[in-house]
């Protein structure tokens, strides 16, 4: 993917620029460009594939209006999610004087033709369209007889499963331009993952797309984060911070509906005046408040992020979250609904430490482990084809993940489901079953919502913060007119004392073998604040390590253990070594060890040996394996690394280590190369340690 040019310098001065600022001039009346524009329009007019990465508000539409209205030789076609959006937006072109039109399933057949006839004669300039529109062979036969000389696709993230607002939809549009007649092609996003945008681009098969991240910096927007314990701080801060603002605009958004509700209470009890508006309310209530409030007749609205596409008001002072969202993603896209006319305004984050809990809940519902949807799998052959009820299948009561499982096997024509009944329809399908997709998506999931963990976190510059997120290359370090900037709060992360910073290497050294081991960049693996949180709590076990900041379940089977045994063997005092193997091989039994770690014991007194089988019997990575057959040697409860590790290896290890107790094993695999395998290594550390 071709680097996003850097905000710099203005675009040389060009005759198709200098028409195209008339046009925003007359008929827009805007003075001038906003960050982006320029260089958007201008390469939309020289007929290339771009791709515009602007915040919300940034004034994308202006990107393919204007070169709408200078192209003409033929019509804009432009496909937007929103029928609401759609119509706003024709309202507004039409109020300006600018022919547009909109094609989708509001539309009578009557005023389709008329709108189609018109667009042919070429009195419309602006067609405004439904993604489901290509589907109707009418329509296209009808287009195809039009000339079609641009094609702009705004939310055009939609297109990305990776992105926080797919929409089938939008999954076919790549296939649209050869129909017709090839236009060029202008995407509009407000979306910074750089995944999505890749997947954009790849979608819609943009050529040799020119790609602008541009005006991604609010300079008007003042971020700060609220760190609290509980919610009664939350909901404190919250009621002074509105009374404050007055009679002025202000968004309140919660992580949940049950979340907007109590809120709303709150608020309303305290003398607040404010309304809810969540998905869950009628449809006429959501219209008649989204309404007042943007005629001002309502100035706080208390929100799940069912609101805000669409919302134009450009007078929000404060857009303030009582839960930590998602991704960054989604914090810049609602905060952004603040200040849109450019004028000072708030954007606050509260911020628990336990609020990454609800955001994983959400994540484990939505995406659950690979391994999951395999075992509900194999329980549904187990029974044979016969209907049962979900509750059969499930681990737990309310089992976070299990209609996320069942509805990737459906899709994947492997199951079927009634109501709650379900079903295998297939017994042989196991391998059809994509765990790599699945995982990705959880694995991608998880690291974007460590992003935003950083982000409540820092105590450095988080306009900064924002805009390295964002692929903004050009900003200062800190802006001056954020929360850490403002209280001139530590200018550096939170001060660490030498043994952290010395265990912290310690495991930067681990990530990078296993990141070198998995082929992939060390940040997959953990994120610094990750390793950084995780040298200052010092997790002895699971449940330690679960609570690490960025440790999920995912993560915690992947690398928990060998970043475990790195603590362990690097970071603890002797004597507390000493206790913790005397006492462990009580356990030598297997009476105390997890299940999961008893499983991998049987298979060893079962007479496997090998890693990597016993990897493949347990669908687990063999570090995985390597980390459990370390714990059991540890304990006690597998006596020597026969069979499993050859001498001569346990021999040149030792030599490698100058007779030492092995500390880091990144170390001696950089030493060691091929040699050894990072197994190796782990049950050789084990060993080596309990002798
Ligand atoms: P986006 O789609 O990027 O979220 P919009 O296209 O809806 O943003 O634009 C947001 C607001 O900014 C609109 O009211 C629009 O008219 C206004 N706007 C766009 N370009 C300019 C400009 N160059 N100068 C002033 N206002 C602009
Ligand atoms: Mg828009």
């Amino acid at each position: 993917m071709p680097t996003p040019s850097a905000p710099v310098a203005e675009p040389q001065p060009s005759p198709a620029l200098d028409a195209a600022r008339k046009v925003l001039r007359d008929v827009f009346g805007y003075g001038e460009f906003r960050p982006g524009q320029a260089e958007v329009i201008s390469a939309v007019l020289a007929r290339r594939d771009t791709l515009a990465v602007m915040p919300t508000g940034g004034g994308k539409s202006v990107c393919y209006q204007v070169p709408a209205l200078l192209r003409e030789d033929g019509l804009t076609l432009v496909v937007s999610p929103l029928l609401a959006l759609m119509k706003d937006q024709v309202d507004a072109m039409r109020a300006m004087g600018v022919p547009a039109a909109a094609i989708n399933s509001t539309v009578s057949v009557e005023e389709q033709r008329q709108v189609l006839a018109a667009a042919g004669e070429g009195t419309i300039r602006l067609l405004y369209v439904a993604p489901e529109r290509f589907g109707a062979g009418g329509f296209m036969a009808a287009l195809r007889s039009l000339r079609v000389s641009l094609l702009a696709i705004d939310e055009a993230h939609c297109i990305s499963q990776w992105g926080h607002d797919f929409r089938p939809s939008y999954r076919d549009l790549g296939a649209v331009r050869d129909r017709i007649g090839s236009p060029p092609i202008v995407a509009l996003t407000a979306t910074a993952d750089p995944r999505v945008r890749e997947d954009i681009v790849q979608r819609l098969g943009l050529k040799q797309p020119e790609i602008h991240v541009a005006g991604v910096d609010r300079p008007n927007l003042r971020f700060e984060v609220v760190r609290v314990s509980t919610l009664k701080e939350k909901f404190e801060g919250i009621s002074a911070q509105l009374r404050a603002l007055k009679d002025e605009s202000a968004i309140v958004y919660c992580g949940t509906r049950k979340r907007v509700e109590e809120v709303t209470d709150s608020l309303q009890r305290a003398g607040i005046k404010c309304a809810r508006y969540h998905a869950g309310m009628e449809d006429s209530d959501r219209k008649r408040i989204q309404d007042a409030f943007a005629r001002d007749k309502l100035r706080v609205i208390v929100a799940t992020n069912a609101f805000g596409m669409g919302i134009d008001k450009p007078d929000v002072r404060a857009v303030i979250h009582h839960d930590m969202p998602d991704s960054l993603e989604s914090y810049y896209q609602e905060a952004g609904r603040a200040g849109r006319d450019g004028d000072p305004a708030t954007c606050t984050l509260y911020y628990a430490g336990r609020d990454r809990g609800l955001r994983e809940f959400f994540i484990e519902m939505a995406h659950p482990e690979a391994s999951r949807v395999v075992e509900v799998y194999q329980q549904l052959v187990s029974f044979g084809g016969n209907r049962v009820h979900v509750r059969e299948v499930m681990r737990e009561n309310d089992e976070p993940g299990i209609n996320a499982a069942i509805q990737s096997l459906v899709e994947s024509g492997l199951a079927a489901r009634a109501g709650y009944s379900v079903w295998a329809t297939r017994f042989d399908g196991e391998a059809d079953i994509d765990t790599a997709s699945l995982e990705a998506h959880r694995e991608h999931s998880f690291h974007k919502l460590d992003a935003m963990e950083n982000y409540a976190r820092s105590r450095t510059c988080l306009r900064a913060r924002i805009l390295d997120y964002f692929g903004d290359a050009v900003h200062e370090p800190a802006c001056g007119n954020c929360g850490p900037c403002i209280s001139g709060g530590e200018t550096h992360e939170e001060a660490t004392t030498a043994a952290e910073d010395s265990l912290f290497r310690e495991l930067r050294e681990a990530r990078k073998a296993l990141a070198d081991r998995d082929g992939v960049p060390p940040f997959v693996v953990f994120s610094d604040a990750t390793l950084r949180d995780m040298a200052k709590k010092r997790p002895r076990n699971r449940m330690e390590m679960l609570s690490v900041s960025g440790v999920g379940q995912v993560k915690f089977e992947r690398y928990g253990e060998a970043f475990l045994s790195v603590m362990r063997a690097a970071t603890a005092p002797l004597p507390e070594r000493k206790t913790l193997y005397s006492r462990t091989t009580k356990t030598a039994d297997g009476s105390k060890l997890t299940p999961s770690l008893r499983e991998t014991l049987s298979l060893y007194e079962d007479g496997i040996r090998d890693v990597r089988t016993m990897a493949r019997a347990r669908a687990l990575s063999p570090s995985t394996i390597a980390n459990h057959l370390g714990q059991l040697l540890m304990y006690g409860a597998i006596p020597d690394l026969d069979g499993m590790v050859e001498p001569e290896k346990v021999a040149l290890v030792q030599r490698a280590a100058n007779g030492q107790p092995i500390g880091s094993i990144g170390a001696l695999k950089q030493q060691l190369g091929e040699q050894v395998t990072y197994e190796d290594l782990h049950l050789i550390r084990a060993w080596l340690a309990r002798k």
